[in-house]
């Protein structure tokens, strides 16, 4: 028997965007910084997103020269960038959008920008581009965050002020912002340089709208997100299978024609009429769906069986009741009847409170060894869901490890797509 392929990440560095790509979809990590499959692709948003970053930082290093350029000039580095950036690898979705009209944005963003910061004397800026890092240790191997801050500002009140350039078109709301981590863990970061720092302020310029959002984390929140992180670099760490997670992202992702989700469909999308029907693959959804439909009509039928039956098992014990039998005779069957009263106790899906509390207080007598028992998809859940880290993941690793033998389990789905007409 061959050996199963175990991936494996082997990096040494985590950036915040890394580190929510796996969040957002372990499998589409593994394409992009395990099997290194490089597919970044421009579309008209990150281009502009670029554009303006540039004609952001151009600014400032201007400003910070002592010459603050008029919004002409800055318009016009934000043009020059957009044309250095926009080449033929631009994919463009959306027809209705020419590059005028992706141009355009760009230079209202630039514009907002300009008239509301103008003459850019609020603070100073400190750097701008600022590659910020910390070592952090996990299951006793350091490895180090790292990322690009768009601007670091001192505010008058003395405080640091970590800038990010938002040139997207949703516009999230203070709780999100409050809920962030990439500049969050630039603070971090920012702290270890300057250890006598006091306030540091998260600020989000949301271009496209003039709309600034700023958040303050306090000790406690930036302890957490260090075991946030801690948990997370350790659960990809100890990934061998770097699961898909199916989302409305799966729209935009570069990988859809490697991803075991929607490989097949690109290939079969790509087959002229005539070669699809014949297609074996697509031969046997067909089949499989025909199938699916009687066994469906076949279950209706059976709800409709069971009703029924129960309708005259109602009607027998009313009949043995009534007349004191146990058995109700036919021509050529009879029917038994017994009637019990049986103890329900809570169920953990029928009634999950009640369960936990019956729980607990058998935990409290000395009955709890004898009726308890262990429950394995809890721990193979357990470990699925990346539930523990630490001594307690490395014990739950080593019991599968022991115990566990692999047995091979087939599940298919059918999903229908949605008709047109539909
Ligand atoms: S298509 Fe979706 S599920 Fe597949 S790798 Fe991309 S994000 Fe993950």
């Amino acid at each position: 028997m061959t050996e199963p392929h175990l991936e494996e990440d082997r990096s040494s560095k985590f950036s915040p965007s890394k580190l929510s790509v796996y969040q957002n979809c372990p499998k589409r990590y593994q394409y992009r910084y395990v099997d290194k499959i490089s597919r970044r692709r421009k579309t008209p948003e990150t281009v502009v997103g670029v554009a303006v970053h540039s004609a952001f930082e151009e600014l400032y290093a201007l400003v910070t020269g002592g010459k603050v350029p008029g919004l002409p000039e800055l318009q016009e580095i934000y043009e020059r960038e957009l044309a250095a950036e926009w080449d033929e690898s631009v994919v463009e979705k959306d027809a209705r959008f020419v590059k005028d009209d992706w141009k355009k944005v760009g230079r209202d963003c630039v514009e907002l920008y300009y008239n509301a910061h103008h003459p850019f004397s609020a603070d100073r800026t400190v750097a701008i581009e600022k590659r910020v890092g910390f070592p952090i240790t996990v299951d006793g191997h350091e490895y180090r965050i790292e990322g690009f801050v768009d601007r670091l500002a001192l505010a008058p009140d003395g405080a640091f002020e970590i800038v990010d350039y938002k040139t997207a078109k949703s516009l999230p709301n203070q709780e999100h912002a409050d809920e962030d981590w990439q500049l969050a863990l630039y603070e971090l970061a920012v702290r270890r340089e300057w250890p006598d720092t006091k306030e540091v302020r998260l600020k989000w310029h949301y271009v496209r709208h003039g709309k600034t959002l700023v958040s303050v984390r306090d000790e406690a929140a930036r302890a957490k997100l260090l075991a946030d992180v801690t948990a997370l670099i350790s659960t990809i760490k100890h990934d061998h299978e770097f699961a898909t997670k199916p989302s409305t992202l799966c729209d935009w992702c570069e990988y859809r024609d490697l991803c075991p989700l929607f490989a097949d469909a690109v290939r079969v999308a790509a087959l002229p009429p005539e070669e699809r029907a014949r297609d074996g693959g697509v031969k046997l959804v067909a089949r499989y769906a025909e199938i699916e439909d009687r066994r469906k009509r076949l279950k209706d039928d059976l709800k409709v069986i069971e009703a029924e039956r129960e309708k005259v098992e109602d009607e027998l014990a009313a009949l043995a009741e009534k007349e004191k039998l146990a058995v109700i005779a036919g021509e050529r069957a009879s029917a038994s009847v017994t009637v019990k009263v049986e103890t329900h106790l809570p169920t953990k899906t029928g009634e999950p409170d009640k369960h936990v509390e019956l729980e607990r207080e058998v935990r409290k007598t000395g009955l709890w060894e004898d009726v308890a028992k262990l429950d394995g998809h809890a721990l193979l859940e357990g470990l699925r869901t990346h539930r523990w880290t630490g001594e307690l993941l490395g014990a739950a690793e080593s019991l599968v490890e022991r115990f566990g033998r692999p047995e091979t389990k087939r599940t298919v789905r059918l999903k229908r797509k949605v008709e047109e007409d539909d």
